[in-house]
């Protein structure tokens, strides 16, 4: 039997963790999807070894230059067209062959181009978590207006997306929701004193218990900005404030969170720590499909465990909860700061223990601000960009 294509999709991060994980799920399943753009950066060898594989329409490099190379190591495929910069980006974000984005830039960069892809009524695969922390209630206004479909990827809110009714995920009280257990593993360092974290290296940052996940993840794991960053998606995604949503550190990572109801029922959604499973449930909903990845085997697992997060040795989630509350632009501070600081620690500039100190100081010297559109957004991660620079020098000298 013939099945006809489903989805037509571009994915935007196509070389990293997610656009890869999303490539294999795509690849179990070419009577379903069909790829019609990938995009990366500036590692152009593996765009090029996609484009050979996946024969997209578009292929879009962030870097010019990089774009020039890649058109040389694809010029016997002269029906793949290579497109460069924020513009290719975007173009391939809300062209009206396709249907479904998958949002896998890491970081703000990504803002612009998740942002084409709501204004044109996609189906949007949200991973990039950056951009809607940065741009909170414009981002949410935008997919209301242009009625896009936001679907979470991220696996603590894809977990919640699916323990809620499908019609009430922007009014989790309407459900008789009361709260939302968001899990956290608690990454490397979770048992490392104070004096510890002083001297940790980016390799073992990066080296994440559980999961396989690009460079600045894995170190947003490890601090837990990447729980503060995900409080603060979760307050948007399911409309809903920080009282109602408690970080439940749980090293197993396999109960990627939980909701919650009225009359004491806690529904979870559990799986292997696998992003395999969130993205084959956002490129295939409401239907389920194979997404390649090894039942959970809870006889070998045999216990869970349940922890608070220690905010003294951990205060990026304190950090983010409090630029939640502050509200307007200091959600973009925090991003900006943090991404800044993260790119130093990752480079041997900062010491790990002080990527919190620099958020704090440029959130302090960063005056909040409306966020009433998206220029003010844009200027303040610039404006704040330079600030935690200028704090880094300061505590390096
Ligand atoms: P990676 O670093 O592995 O990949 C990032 C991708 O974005 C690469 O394709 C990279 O291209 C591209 N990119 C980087 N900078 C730019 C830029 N300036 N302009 C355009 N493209 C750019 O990240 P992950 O896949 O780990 O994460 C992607 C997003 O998904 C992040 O927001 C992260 O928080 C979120 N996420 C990731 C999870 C995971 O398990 N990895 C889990 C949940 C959320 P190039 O390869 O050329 O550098």
């Amino acid at each position: 039997m013939v099945t006809e294509v489903t989805r037509r999709i571009s994915i935007l991060g196509a070389t990293g963790s997610i656009g890869l994980s999303t490539l294999d799920v795509i690849r179990r399943h070419p009577d379903r999807f069909s790829v019609y753009a990938l995009t990366a950066s500036t590692r152009v060898e593996e765009l090029a070894m996609l484009c050979r594989e996946f024969k997209p329409r578009v292929a879009v490099m962030a870097d010019p230059g990089a774009a020039q190379t890649l058109a040389g190591l694809l010029s016997d495929l002269p029906d793949i067209q290579v497109l460069s910069g924020m513009e290719g980006l975007c173009l391939v974000a809300s062209a009206p062959e396709i249907d479904t984005v998958m949002a896998a830039i890491v970081g703000a960069a990504g803002l612009l181009p998740t942002l084409a892809a709501v204004r044109a009524s996609k189906r949007v695969l949200l991973a990039n978590k950056e951009a809607l922390v940065m741009s909170g209630k414009l981002f949410m206004d935008a997919v209301a207006e242009a009625g896009a479909e936001l679907l979470p990827i991220d696996s603590e809110h894809n977990a919640i997306f699916q323990c809620m009714p499908v019609d009430k995920i922007r009014d989790p009280a309407g459900a008789g929701i009361t709260r939302i257990l968001l899990t956290a593993s608690g990454g490397p360092f979770r048992e490392h004193s104070a004096e510890a974290l002083r001297s940790v290296t980016p390799s073992q940052a990066c080296a994440h218990p559980n999961w396989s996940m690009g460079q600045k993840i894995s170190v947003d794991s490890a601090t837990l900005m990447n729980k503060g960053l995900e409080l603060i998606e979760a307050c948007w995604l399911f409309n809903t404030t920080p009282e109602r949503v408690e970080v439940h550190v749980h090293p197993e990572s396999i109960i990627h969170s939980m909701v919650e109801y009225a009359d004491g029922s806690v529904l979870a959604q559990l799986g292997s720590p696998d992003m395999r499973t969130p993205i084959a449930n956002g490129l295939a909903w409401p239907e389920r499909i194979d997404a390649g990845v090894a039942p959970v085997d809870l006889f070998a697992i045999g216990r869970f465990h349940f922890e608070r997060p220690d905010l003294v040795r951990f205060p990026c989630l304190r950090l983010a909860a409090e630029a939640f509350e502050a509200g307007g632009t200091a959600p973009a501070v925090l991003n900006a700061a943090n991404e800044v600081a993260v790119a130093a620690f990752l480079e041997g500039n900062l010491c790990f223990a002080d990527i919190p100190v620099i958020i704090e100081r440029t959130l302090g010297a960063t005056a909040v601000e409306p966020a009433d559109s998206f220029e003010v957004i844009f200027a303040k991660d610039t404006e704040a960009r330079a600030r935690a620079r200028e704090q880094i020098g300061l505590l390096t000298v």
